[in-house]
C-alpha cells in the first residue's frame, strides 16, 4: 500500500463527495469533491513546476481554503511541506530559505518582492497566495485539469517539516514522516471518538501542529466538517457554536470566551468536547469553563516533534492541571534531571517520550538531533514532569525555565500558582535572571487589573524564602506568541541587567 499520508487520508474521505468539508463564514461551502479537484490542480501546478518527490515547498501564506488544497497537493506529488509562522519576517525567512533550501517557495503578495532574491539564491520558484486565496498559484491552478497521480511515498518518507515554536531558542525544523503523521492522527481520533458527524471550529494558525494536523487531519480523514476560521474571534465562535460538535484551541481561546457573556450552557449545548493545548490550561480556567458551560475542557499534551503525546480521556477523569495519561502506543519515562544539571526534586523528572508518534530527526541538525533522542528511541521533550501512581502525567515546567536560585530549584510554576491566587492579578511569570551573589534571582512578571499590593509580602509564609521573587514587575499584559505561549526568553532578556 502507498505510505503516502495523502493517499492514506483520502482512503476514508466520505463515499458521498458531495459532502461539505470546509466551510467559511463567508459561506463558501467546499465539498470532498472540490476539495480533491483543487488540490489536484495545485498539484498539477506543482508537477508543472519540476516539483518531485522530496522536494520542499515552503508556505508562509495567511489561512485560507486555498493554503489547505495546497498543503493536501504537497502530500499528493510526494513534496515536503514546510509552512511557516506568518509573524516571521523577511530577515527571518532569510534562515528558514537558506536552512531548507525549497524548491518553491509560496507567499504573500505582499512580500513577494522582498522574497524573490532569497528565494532565487537557492534556485526557488516563488509562488503568491493572499489571505483571500488568490494569487499567481491560484490563477496557475484554474488553468490546469486536477492531476489525480498520488505519488508513491513509504511511511518512512518526511511528509512535513515543521519548525518548533522558538520558545526556548532558535527554532529547529522537525522532520515528521507520513507514518508519524498518520499513526498519530488514527491515534487521536480513535481516543476523541471522532466521525463524521463532528463538525470542527478551526480558528488556530494552520503552520502549526496543533491546528494543521491535529485539527485538520482528524477531521478530514473522518469526513468530518471544518468550521474554518480565519483567525479566533470570540464572538464568531459562539456565533457558531450551536453549530459544532468540537473546539480546539489554545489556553487564551478559553480565557477569551470566559470573558465573554455569551458563554452560556444553552450555546455550548451541541459541542461535545472542548481540547485545550499548546500551553499550560490554568486549573482555574478549567473550573470556569465547567461552572459556566457545564463541560470539562479536555487537556492534551504534545509538541511539533512528537504529536501528542498525552490526553486526558473522552470517557472518564479529566483531571485539571495535568494532561492525562499517555496516549496508546505512546511509552514516557522521566529522565533524572540531574543528568541535565539540575537536583532533582520529589518526584519531578524530564519527560522522554517514545513511540511512533515521535519525529525523525531535525532537519540538517544532526548534533542536535543526537543530543535530544536517545539511542534506545525516546526523546527528550525539554518539559518537567510528574507522572501520578495511574499514569497522569503533570508538566511543572520547562527544564529551561527551571530557576537555581543559591543553588536550589525553583520551579515558576509553583510560584506563579501563588502569585495568580492574589487580588487583582490576572496571571504572571516567573522567571531567573543573573544576579551576582544568587546565580539567578527569582522575578516576577504580573499582569494585573488593579493594585495588588506588596506581592513578595503576600507570598511570605506561603512559599520558602528562597522561592519569593527578589523583584516584581507590574505589567498590562505578557508577551504571548499566536499558539499563546508566553515568551520567556525575551522576558530574561529585558530584565537581563536588573541585578547587574
Ligand atoms: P521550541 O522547541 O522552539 O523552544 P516550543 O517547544 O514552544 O518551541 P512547540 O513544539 O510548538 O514549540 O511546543 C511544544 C511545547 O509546548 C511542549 O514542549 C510544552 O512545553 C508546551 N505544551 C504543549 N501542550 C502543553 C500543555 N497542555 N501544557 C503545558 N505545556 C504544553
Ligand atoms: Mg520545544
Amino acid at each position: 500500500m502507498n505510505g503516502n499520508l495523502f493517499a492514506r487520508l483520502a482512503a476514508r474521505f466520505p463515499a458521498d463527495a458531495s459532502t461539505v468539508a470546509i466551510e467559511t463564514p463567508e459561506g463558501r461551502a467546499i465539498t470532498y469533491a472540490d476539495l480533491l479537484a483543487a488540490s489536484g490542480r495545485m498539484a498539477a501546478v506543482l508537477r508543472a513546476e519540476g516539483v518531485v518527490p522530496g522536494d520542499r515547498v515552503m508556505v508562509q501564506v495567511e489561512k485560507s481554503p486555498e493554503a489547505v488544497f495546497l498543503y493536501l497537493a504537497c502530500l499528493q506529488v510526494g513534496a515536503i511541506y514546510l509552512p511557516l509562522n506568518t509573524a516571521y519576517t523577511a530577515s527571518e525567512l532569510a534562515y528558514f530559505i537558506a536552512d531548507a533550501e525549497p524548491r518553491v517557495l509560496v507567499c504573500d503578495p505582499g512580500a513577494e518582492a522582498a522574497l524573490r532574491p532569497l528565494a532565487e539564491r537557492v534556485g526557488a520558484l516563488p509562488l503568491t497566495l493572499d489571505a483571500g486565496g488568490r494569487g499567481g498559484l491560484t490563477t496557475a491552478a484554474l488553468a490546469k485539469a486536477p492531476d489525480t497521480a498520488v505519488a508513491a511515498r513509504a511511511g518512512a518518507d518526511v511528509a512535513a517539516i515543521l519548525y518548533t515554536s522558538g520558545t526556548t531558542g532558535r527554532s529547529k525544523g522537525a522532520m515528521l514522516t507520513g507514518d508519524n503523521l498518520w499513526s498519530n492522527a488514527l491515534t487521536l481520533s480513535e481516543a476523541w471518538g471522532f466521525s463524521g458527524a463532528d463538525v470542527l471550529l478551526h480558528a488556530l494558525p494552520i503552520y502549526h501542529t496543533h491546528g494543521l494536523f491535529v485539527a485538520l487531519n482528524l477531521t478530514l480523514m473522518n469526513g468530518g466538517r471544518v468550521l474554518f476560521l480565519p483567525k479566533f474571534d470570540a464572538e464568531l465562535i459562539l456565533e457558531l457554536m450551536p453549530r459544532a460538535t468540537v473546539l480546539m484551541g489554545v489556553p487564551t481561546f478559553y480565557t477569551r470566551l470566559l470573558a465573554s457573556p455569551r458563554l452560556t450552557r444553552p450555546r455550548a449545548r451541541a459541542m461535545r468536547l472542548f481540547i485545550s493545548g499548546s500551553a499550560p490550561l490554568l486549573a482555574q480556567t478549567h473550573v470556569e469553563f465547567e461552572a459556566r458551560t457545564g463541560q470539562r475542557i479536555l487537556e492534551r499534551y504534545g509538541m511539533t516533534e512528537t504529536g501528542m503525546n498525552t490526553s486526558n480521556p473522552l470517557e472518564g477523569d479529566r483531571r485539571a492541571g495535568t494532561v492525562g495519561p499517555a496516549l496508546p502506543g505512546v511509552e514516557l519515562r522521566l529522565g533524572d534531571p540531574a543528568a541535565s544539571g539540575y537536583r532533582p526534586a520529589e518526584g519531578v523528572g524530564v519527560l522522554e517520550v517514545r513511540g511512533p508518534n515521535v519525529f525523525a530527526g531535525y532537519w540538517r541538525m544532526p548534533e542536535k538531533t543526537a543530543a535530544e533522542k536517545r539511542a534506545d528511541g525516546f526523546f527528550i521533550t525539554g518539559d518537567l514532569a510528574t507522572i501520578s501512581e495511574d499514569g497522569y502525567v503533570t508538566i511543572v515546567g520547562r527544564a529551561r525555565d527551571l530557576v537555581i536560585s543559591g543553588g536550589l530549584n525553583v520551579y515558576p510554576k509553583e510560584v506563579e500558582e501563588a502569585i495568580d491566587a492574589l487580588p487583582e492579578v490576572i496571571e504572571s511569570a516567573v522567571i531567573g535572571v543573573p544576579h551576582p551573589d544568587l546565580g539567578e534571582a527569582v522575578v516576577a512578571v504580573v499582569a494585573t487589573r488593579g493594585d495588588p499590593g506588596d506581592v513578595t509580602g503576600a507570598l511570605r509564609g506561603r512559599l520558602a524564602a528562597f522561592k519569593l521573587p527578589r523583584h516584581v514587575a507590574l505589567v498590562e499584559d505578557l508577551p504571548r506568541n499566536a499558539m499563546g505561549k508566553v515568551q520567556k526568553a525575551a522576558l530574561r532578556e529585558r530584565f537581563a541587567g536588573l541585578f547587574a
